[in-house]
């Protein structure tokens, strides 16, 4: 790739957005950040209104900004959108809010053309897509779920238990926002947790410390996913004890998940039917990668290696899950990948490598 006076773009200002501008412009880069929403906060503002941080504040900050107050709290939603909000305040980078990237094509000099939603056209030396691997909630299909004709979302549309006092819900999943919603629903409505297995956990706090603690200080945070699903073979939900005392003592009742919607409910797997209000599935998330299909990328598994693109010279990824470690896609881990894949890119568009790096059979995803 030859050098270019062209700006690096920066696609999505979340934490892995702001983490990518800051890693350009400490490397001599001129990056420009687009950011579909109205500020540089990333999701946050959307997620469920009780959402307090997995990792207390002295592992949840972005590197060059602590994240400031009682370094052992376990800082609510709104914090991090007001740190997120600081981070930006401080970053020396041209960031465009309300400016959605729509397509990203390859130029014939190796360079790109990112096309946006308010109609510009913007020559790039580089892309960063750093929209993260939360963009796209995911839905199973199950039989009979278009006729249902009760209150079915993803629980990136939930957002307090207020709204289903006295109804009846079920929440599907057995992962960390499945069990706190079903959680803190059970205390407004007949609740439910449908999932395929039993709750596994992982203990908060090991000795007295938090469980982010012992990540730090034995590696284990920056583990690749080979190593760790040797490691941990299942998804666990972090629990100070509530959650589990919860399932145990029926106050969160569990059910193996059900097999079919009804037209108002669903089907248990021993065949008995029963009238529910609602269904929220919290069943994960997918990368929102559309913008990139002009360059044939996969939506589902881009190409590439520790975020770096295996089929695009100044292409990466920042915000991936597993994309480098267990800690990848959360705030404390994606200022090193930010660090990682920036380094790749400018030696790319200084000319000094040419070739996207190599992919060894397990990457890419
Ligand atoms: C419910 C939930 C709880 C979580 N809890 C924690 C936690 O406790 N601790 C932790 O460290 N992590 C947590 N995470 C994981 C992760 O840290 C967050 O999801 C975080 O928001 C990811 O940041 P991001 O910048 O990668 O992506 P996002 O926050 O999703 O930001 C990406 C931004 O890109 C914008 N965008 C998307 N497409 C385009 C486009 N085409 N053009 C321009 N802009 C675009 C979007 O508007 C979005 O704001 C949690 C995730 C979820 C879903």
């Amino acid at each position: 790739m030859r050098p270019s006076n062209d700006p690096l773009i920066v696609i999505g200002a979340g934490q892995s957005g702001l983490a990518a501008a800051r890693a350009a412009l400490t490397a001599g880069l001129r990056p420009i950040v687009l950011h579909a929403g109205a500020e540089p906060v990333g999701s946050w503002p959307d997620y469920y209104d009780s959402l307090t941080l997995f990792s207390p504040a002295r592992y949840s900050s972005l590197p060059g900004l602590p994240f400031g107050g009682d370094p052992d709290r376990y800082p609510h939603r709104d914090e991090v959108v007001a740190y997120l909000r600081r981070c930006a305040r401080v970053l020396d980078a041209e960031i465009r809010n309300r400016t959605r990237v729509v397509a990203v094509h390859g130029r014939a000099d190796g360079g790109y053309l990112v096309r946006t939603d308010t109609g510009d056209e913007i020559p790039a030396a580089g892309v960063i897509a750093a929209t993260g691997s939360f963009g796209r909630p995911h839905l199973p299909s199950l039989p009979g779920q278009a006729d249902y004709a009760g209150d079915l979302r993803h629980v990136a549309h939930y957002r307090r238990p207020q709204a289903y006092a006295g109804r009846r819900v079920v929440v599907v999943g057995a992962g960390n926002s499945a069990v706190q919603v079903a959680y803190e629903l059970a205390m407004h409505a007949r609740t439910t947790l449908a999932t395929r297995e039993p709750v596994r956990f992982l203990p908060q706090r090991i000795r007295g410390r938090d469980l982010h603690h012992w990540l730090h200080v034995t590696g284990a945070d920056r583990l690749p996913r080979s190593a760790v699903t040797r490691l941990i073979r299942h998804a666990a939900v972090l629990d100070t004890g509530r959650y589990r005392d919860a399932l145990a003592s029926g106050a969160l009742p569990r059910q193996e998940m059900f097999t079919a919607f009804t037209p108002d409910g669903v089907r248990w797997r021993d065949g008995t039917t029963e009238k529910v209000d609602a269904v929220i599935f919290a069943t994960g998330y997918r990368p929102d990668l559309d913008y990139l299909s002009p360059l044939g990328v996969d939506r589902n598994a881009p190409r590439q290696v520790g975020g770096v693109s295996t089929t695009h010279a100044g292409l990466a990824y920042l915000g991936l899950e597993f994309q480098r470690s267990f800690a990848s896609n959360t705030l404390r881990g994606v200022g090193r990948d930010a660090a990682h894949v920036m380094n790749a890119v400018v030696a790319q568009l200084r000319g000094e490598s040419s070739r996207p790096a190599a992919r060894p059979p397990d990457a890419g995803r």
